[in-house]
């Protein structure tokens, strides 16, 4: 994303350093296809954590994006903002610009929020940003009645848990528009690789 932001500028030469090949697999665009690039090693670099107490002394797979658009090319697509507490807190130890307040305008401009039906929340979501993030719109009687049991056990729904309030509980959301994969550099990447000559 960053990458491709930078290159718009016609005046601007940006180099991607990018040790895996284009994106080009078809799994990578395909939102179920995750499940086939999850431990693919042409595409994903299929780490492992070092074994240690706290796992039983196993090594547990750690997955990470090897290809244009790194992890968010396998990634799982679920759109969640970090906590405001986590932010501010982070500001509250020094790290002056790190607040939530401060952050909001960028998560604004990064993406194009679409739903929910209720219509946006203009304080806390963006409209014009190139990461698109939609609502799921698949339902399941088992997803409906996990959701009634939390409602009943005195957990909110949320209508939108990345706008004022993190907490509840809801569906997820998302970054597939029109049945593909919004990585962060999908469509501005083959803007970009073609000013930057990229070669994978
Ligand atoms: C399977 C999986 C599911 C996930 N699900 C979600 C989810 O649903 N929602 C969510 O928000 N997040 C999810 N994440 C996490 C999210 O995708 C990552 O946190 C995020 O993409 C990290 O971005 P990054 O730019 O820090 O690193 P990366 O996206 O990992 O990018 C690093 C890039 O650097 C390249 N690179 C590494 N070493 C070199 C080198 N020596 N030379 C050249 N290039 C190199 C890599 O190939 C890679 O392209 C998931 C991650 C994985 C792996």
């Amino acid at each position: 994303m960053l990458a491709a932001r930078l290159s718009e500028d016609p005046g601007t030469t940006v180099a991607l350093l990018e040790a895996g090949p284009r994106d080009w697999r078809p799994f990578i665009h395909i939102p179920a296809g995750f499940i086939k690039t999850f431990d693919d090693p042409r595409v994903n670099w299929c780490d492992a954590m070092e074994p240690g107490a706290w796992t039983g002394g196993r090594r547990i797979f750690a997955p990470r994006g090897k290809t244009l658009g790194g992890s968010s090319a396998i990634n799982g697509q679920i759109y969640n903002r970090g906590q405001r507490m986590d932010f501010d807190t982070w500001a509250q130890r020094g790290n002056r610009g790190w607040g939530y307040g401060d952050l909001l305008p960028y998560f604004k401009r990064m993406e194009r929020r679409i739903g929910p039906p209720g219509g946006v929340d203009a304080t806390f979501r963006g409209r014009d940003g190139a990461l698109t993030v939609t609502d799921t719109d698949w339902r399941h009687p088992l997803c409906e009645a996990f959701i009634e049991g939390a409602v009943q056990a005195g957990i909110p729904r949320n209508p939108d848990y990345n706008a004022a309030i993190q907490e509840g509980v809801a569906y997820a959301q998302r970054t597939i528009h029109r049945g593909r994969r919004v990585k962060g550099t999908l469509g501005s990447t083959l803007g970009f690789v073609r000013r930057a000559r990229f070669r994978g």
